[in-house]
């Protein structure tokens, strides 16, 4: 069985932050993706540390990014044992199992699904979450059918009414609060956009039996749409670990620790995750 010093989980900006910071020891990097980058690679907006875009951004993360690091792309963690030992699996890594003394954790975060939300109806075709979709159109050119419902408006939730807006899809928020969240420069897309936005209502019920065909909101507004995208929140990926009861070897950062709106703060926190675990064996040796 291959040791290595510390295995990251996640090669996003952060995964990728603690390798560089780690590098030095015998450090592998793996992620169930073909390429470095997480949720990044999808950002196609502007709106990343200078104004660049989300694959530019991460480009210039990825500059010089150490030789000694092992990447096993491609290839999904499937489980992690108390005994410090994971199992791997992928295209070219194969099925595998390693060893490790140290484990970072920065798996990003998943997004609450329709079938999570308490919504009356079927849930036919044109039912997506808002990062689902955001892939679809960004990295597929797929432009789903209008009009188009948003639930939640958030950062998440505003980004993706701009970009349908922009794709010249009618756009419906609903938001349960009674005012719109998000930062305020995603915000600016309400005042840019003919995007109708309502407060303080949700949505009750889906319909259309196949096909969506509209949605009806807890006030009784129907709403006709064919296309519905969830945005009401992320959680911290943390299902590999569950089983584990916070052992000294395990390091979480990123998104899997806590949900963080913007990139830098992922950065840091991955840096300082890779820096730490690495003068860790340092003062053991
Ligand atoms: C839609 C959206 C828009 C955003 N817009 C902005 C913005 O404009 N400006 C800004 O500063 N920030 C923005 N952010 C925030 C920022 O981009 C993210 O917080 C940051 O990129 C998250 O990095 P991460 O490494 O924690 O997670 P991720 O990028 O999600 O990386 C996690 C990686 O772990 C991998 N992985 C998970 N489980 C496994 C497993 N079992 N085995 C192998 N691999 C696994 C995944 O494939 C993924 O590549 C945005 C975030 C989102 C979601």
């Amino acid at each position: 069985m291959d040791h290595y010093d510390i295995l990251i989980i996640g090669g996003g900006a952060a995964g990728v932050s603690a390798a560089r910071a780690a590098s030095g020891r015998r450090v592998l990097l793996a992620d169930r993706g073909p390429a470095l980058g997480g949720v990044l690679l999808q950002c196609t907006h502007r709106g990343f540390g200078n104004n660049q875009t989300g694959p530019e951004y991460m480009e210039h993360l990825l500059r010089d990014f150490p030789e000694s690091v092992e990447l096993a792309l491609n290839t999904t963690v499937l489980s992690v044992s108390p005994e410090k030992t994971a199992l791997l699996s992928g295209r070219e890594f194969g099925r595998r199992e390693v060893s490790f003394d140290h484990l970072i954790l920065a798996a990003g975060c998943r997004e609450i699904p329709a079938g999570a939300l308490p919504i009356g109806g079927t849930r036919p075709e044109g039912v997506y979450t808002a990062g689902q979709m955001q892939a679809l159109m960004n990295l597929r050119g797929y432009v789903p059918e209008g009009p188009a419902v948003i639930l939640g408006s958030g950062d998440l939730g505003l980004i993706m009414a701009k970009h349908l807006a922009e794709a010249g899809l009618e756009v419906t928020l609903v938001e349960k609060k009674d005012s719109c969240g998000g930062m305020a420069r995603n915000r600016r897309c309400l005042s840019e956009y003919p995007i109708r936005l309502l407060c303080g209502d949700t949505l009750a019920v889906l319909h259309g039996e196949k096909k969506l065909s509209g949605c009806t909101t807890a006030k009784g507004v129907y709403l006709p749409c064919k296309s519905l995208l969830i945005a009401v929140g992320l959680r911290p990926e943390q299902e590999l670990i569950a089983h584990l009861a916070q052992p000294e070897w395990l390091t979480l950062c990123g998104n899997c620790r806590q949900v963080h709106p913007m990139v830098e703060a992922v950065v840091q926190e991955g840096k300082q995750a890779g820096a730490a675990v690495k003068k860790a064996i340092e003062v053991c040796l």
